[in-house]
């Protein structure tokens, strides 16, 4: 290992960069501190010394508040898969606007949107929408624990939720005030013993089918096969959380893996890129919420059905993200994911995920687990988020990338030589020693 000053001094010299290359960004930072807790309202996108502020954002390109521009590799999280100016989905957003906002009544465009999500996610037999995928998760924790009359809820170290619902090392302090049990990922043996002996008292398992903020960490084959069998012995309902992974393949992991949950939640994308989320399933337990019952549960929202998430998100889904589409894509995420191995051979990084959702990784590896992350030098990792900005590259500074449709096949060729330059431009750091 290098001697951790030496990393230390390259780490600051390159926060120092960053600085002096970008004055607007920090006087803006500078205001956004005096009315917003350390000057952010959204955690996730804070980095060292000061993060980054977009002025404008076209196809995959970001131009910052001091006129840097960026290939955008980091695609919102997810929720971009449709870049940031799609022709189909902004002439939807429009015509949506045109018609009239805030209707507070139904429309049409709620009814298009929900027949294209049960035809995509052939589990999902009724859904209803919400806000955000956090909401959804919400609603899916509390049908199941009506459905089946139980408090307790099975989730997995390192899964991510929503901001309530934070697992990243055990309960977040600020999650909504659940009973949760919290069991390995990737451990069938330990979640079977877990369920068993609390079968009476958990309502649901609430699981991501790739841990996807811990590190886009697939599970292994077999892992939701054997939830499915538990859980079907134990009367607790499967819930995927596929608010990230609906986009792999033409089915989302569930097709992937072959394994029919419950209950699923959406999000992201879904809502064309704007607000978002959703949950649906089996057709008994979603009918708890059916308002014509004299004991419904009750479900509002002012902008569940605002008509420009439902609006973006059909024409999104049926017109710019069709099956085939999705296939191709993830195809192609593949492709991205082992040239990026090459590039980083030899390199104590590496790099797992599924189809267009992928994360990097300060470690050689291989990475199946969270353990296998204990000696990732998180200093290595912010050197090569600073680094690739440097390129003119943004991704999240956690490594995390969801490849968007807007992304060309140069910009991709120059993303893998960024990731490349920059991991020989630090040779004498990140050699293996
Ligand atoms: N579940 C998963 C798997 C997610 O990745 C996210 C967001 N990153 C959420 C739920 C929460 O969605 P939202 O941010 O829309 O509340």
């Amino acid at each position: 290992m290098p001697h951790a000053d030496e990393l230390d001094r390259a780490v600051d010299e390159a926060r120092r960069r960053y600085a002096e290359r970008r004055p607007e960004t920090a006087a803006l930072h500078e205001r956004a501190t005096r009315v917003m807790p350390g000057g952010n309202t959204r955690t996730v996108l804070y980095h060292r010394p000061f993060p980054l502020r977009v002025a404008r954002a076209w196809d995959a390109v970001l131009e910052d508040v001091d006129g840097h521009r960026y290939v955008d590799l980091l695609g919102e999280y997810s929720a971009g898969l449709y870049g940031h100016s799609h022709p189909v989905v902004l002439e939807a957003m429009r015509e949506a606007i045109a018609e009239g906002l805030s209707r507070g009544a139904h429309t049409e465009r709620e009814v298009l949107l929900a027949d294209a999500v049960c035809a995509r996610w052939p589990s999902i037999e009724r859904v209803r929408f919400t806000n955000s995928g956090t909401e959804a998760n919400l609603m899916a924790l509390s049908a199941a624990r009506v459905f089946t009359g139980r408090d307790r809820v099975v989730v997995f170290r390192g899964g991510y939720h929503g901001g309530l619902l934070t697992f990243a090392h055990g309960a977040s302090p600020v999650n909504a005030p659940y009973d949760v049990l919290v069991a390995d990922f990737n451990d069938a043996d330990a979640a079977r013993d877990l369920l068993r002996a609390h079968a009476d008292q958990v309502a649901c398992v609430l699981v991501e089918p790739m841990l996807g903020s811990a590190g886009c960490l697939p599970a292994d084959p077999g892992f939701l096969q054997a939830l499915r069998e538990i859980t079907a012995g134990t009367g607790a309902l499967l819930v995927f959380d596929e608010v990230m992974t609906s986009r792999i393949g033409a089915g989302g992991l569930q097709q992937h893996y072959g394994v029919r949950p419950d209950l699923t939640t959406l999000g992201k994308y879904v809502g064309g890129g704007s607000s978002f989320g959703a949950f649906g399933g089996r057709a008994d337990v979603m009918s708890l919420f059916d308002p014509t019952r004299s004991d419904a549960l009750p479900h509002a929202g002012t902008f569940n059905n605002n008509v420009i998430s439902m609006a973006a998100g059909h024409a999104g889904l049926t017109r710019v993200y069709p099956p085939e589409v999705a296939e191709a894509h993830t195809r192609r995420g593949d492709e991205l994911r082992h040239r990026l191995a090459e590039a980083l051979d030899g390199a104590p990084f590496c790099v797992t995920g599924l189809g267009s959702l992928m994360a990097l990784h300060a470690t050689s590896g291989p990475v199946r687990r969270l353990e296998d992350l204990h000696d990732a030098d998180p200093r290595r990792l912010e050197l090569l988020f600073l680094d690739l900005l440097e390129r003119g590259v943004y991704l999240a500074p956690r490594g995390y990338l969801a490849l968007s449709l807007a992304v060309t096949d140069s910009q991709l060729d120059g993303f893998v030589d960024a990731v490349a330059d920059a991991v020989r431009g630090r040779s004498s750091l990140f050699a293996h020693r």
